[in-house]
């Protein structure tokens, strides 16, 4: 399950942060008028996810159905071209798949990872991978990663079906694919192995050498194809 925090406007590697625009704002009213206008004409494009084009219901991944989160529960970014994308965090909701999707979609609830997959291995994806989901409870491990959260109770193994393992290392190879993500466990890592996460998801009964082994056979498989 996601954690909350990790607000904020500024993104590196794009030469110019939301402040600085701000102050050139400013200084337009000191007198440098177009000057200052003609740079803020060239720079405020330049802003994380100002440039791309979103087309509203759209998906990262063919297999998966759309569902908005809040605003709230992310932030609007541009990656990979202002956040890198090396890591894939899994989660386990501690809950329904209803459940989950009701709380991303809720304004106040101030987390929610990219995808969700229900124990029949149905996916859903809430936040756009371009965006910067709320989900790692650790700015820098949201800026970087994809979240996937899983149906199910940490404490309960038969919530981790063999339909739900199966959907998900699809998808995880998926990500990997895009991004060009090592398909290991130092880049598809559990929550509870975000430096600073108070979260143990997704617990013990996650059979990570069963998942992995899937993931590489999937990422394998999408060497051959091109489909999502
Ligand atoms: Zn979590």
């Amino acid at each position: 399950m996601g954690t909350k925090g990790t607000t904020g406007a500024k993104g590196p590697g794009t030469g110019i942060s939301r402040r600085s625009v701000l102050i050139g704002g400013a200084v337009t009213a000191a007198g440098t008028a177009a000057l200052a206008r003609d740079r803020l004409k060239r720079a405020w494009w330049r802003l994380p996810g100002v440039e791309k084009p979103r087309t509203p219901g759209q998906v990262d991944y063919a297999r998966a159905e759309w569902t908005a989160a809040s605003p709230s529960n992310w932030r609007r970014a541009d990656r990979p071209d202002d956040y890198g994308i090396d890591r894939v965090v899994i989660h386990v909701t501690q809950g329904s798949f209803q459940s989950a999707v009701k709380v991303f979609q809720d304004p106040g609830h101030g987390a929610a990872a990219h995808y969700v997959v229900r124990k029949d291995g149905h996916v859903t994806q809430m936040i756009r991978e371009l965006d910067v989901a709320f989900h790692a409870g650790n700015r820098s491990y949201n800026e970087r990663s994809v979240g996937i959260e899983h149906e199910g109770f940490v404490d309960r193994p038969q919530d981790f079906t063999a339909a739900m393992y199966g959907a998900s290392a699809r998808l995880t190879a998926a990500i990997c694919g895009r991004y060009g993500i090592p398909v290991d466990r130092k880049h598809i890592i559990g929550h509870v192995e975000v430096p600073g996460a108070d979260h143990t998801d997704p617990g013990k009964h996650w059979d990570w050498d069963r998942y992995m082994k899937l993931v590489r056979a999937a990422a394998s498989g999408t060497g051959r194809k091109t489909a999502s």
